[in-house]
């Protein structure tokens, strides 16, 4: 953190030119922290598509550094009942977040597993989500915060997932996407880190979900139980939060009774 976010930081602790607020330290705030410079700095084909992800202009808590998405994605479970389910839950908890998982731990869910590709923290797993080294139907709830569009082949991962779910067990899939691509989009030409940034919005992204995203996803063998925050949290003002207003909650069921063999893959 250079000097000038670190000043930034600070003024931005003091709530007296604005009315924000942080669900997860519950600190007010005058503003967020943008990332990278915010909307206006990322890649002209990512603005132009309207890119559905994190707000990139109210992204970091000033006092816990909460991103948006770990804001946004607790309201959405507490407003989907699954936060007060938790101590009944095993868990796997993908690219776990700092804060939330802290929240999620204290809760003491039945078991708990947090697990990246390149663990960074203690008590994180090595997990590749493509080849997941539990047994079937071992868990409750998945947990995969902006980890798909990392991911090389994302059926074969939602496949791994709804294998070690349980019947009836749900998989939060947040990613970025954009509504005004039809398609997933994904070249094996765009090879590089410039060419992803520009192509998908980020060096270590490999493809840009379409607005079939959803039917992508349950083609796998899921039922879409997918909110929008408006209708789902209305009660949360997505200034005062410092969320996106336009990032639905993609919440997925295991889906048993019809498994479908979809496009994507095999299910059954
Ligand atoms: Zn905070």
């Amino acid at each position: 953190m250079n000097i000038t976010r670190i000043a930034h930081a600070l003024i931005a602790r003091l709530f007296f030119w604005g009315n924000r607020q942080c669900n997860i330290c519950g600190h007010r705030v005058s503003w967020f922290l943008p990332y990278r410079g915010g909307w206006r700095s990322a890649p002209p084909l990512i603005r132009a598509l309207d890119i559905i992800g994190s707000d990139l202009d109210n992204f970091e808590c000033p006092w816990c550094g909460a991103t948006d998405r770990e804001r946004h994605l607790l309201m959405y479970m507490h407003a989907a009942g699954l936060f007060d389910a938790l101590p009944g839950m095993a868990v796997l908890h993908f690219a776990p977040e700092r804060r939330l998982s802290k929240l999620i731990a204290a809760t003491i869910p039945a078991r708990y597993i947090k697990c990246d590709l390149y663990p960074g923290a203690p008590g994180v797993e090595r997990v590749d989500i493509q080849a997941i080294p539990y047994p079937d139907k071992t868990f409750d709830l998945v947990i995969a915060n902006h980890v798909l569009e990392h991911v090389t082949d994302d059926a074969g991962a939602l496949e791994e997932v709804r294998r070690i779910l349980k019947p009836g067990g749900y998989a939060i899939l947040q990613t970025p996407f954009s509504a005004k691509l039809r398609e997933t989009w994904s070249d094996p030409g765009i090879d590089d880190d410039r060419a992803r940034l520009q192509a998908y919005g980020q060096e270590d992204h490999v493809r840009l979900f379409g607005r079939s995203i959803v039917e992508r996803f349950a083609a796998v063998g899921f039922i879409s139980r997918v909110r929008e925050h408006r209708g789902a949290l209305e009660e949360f003002d997505p200034e005062k939060y410092g969320v996106n207003v336009a990032e639905p909650f993609f919440l997925f069921e295991r889906n048993d009774e019809h498994a479908i063999a979809g496009p994507l893959g095999k299910s059954g």
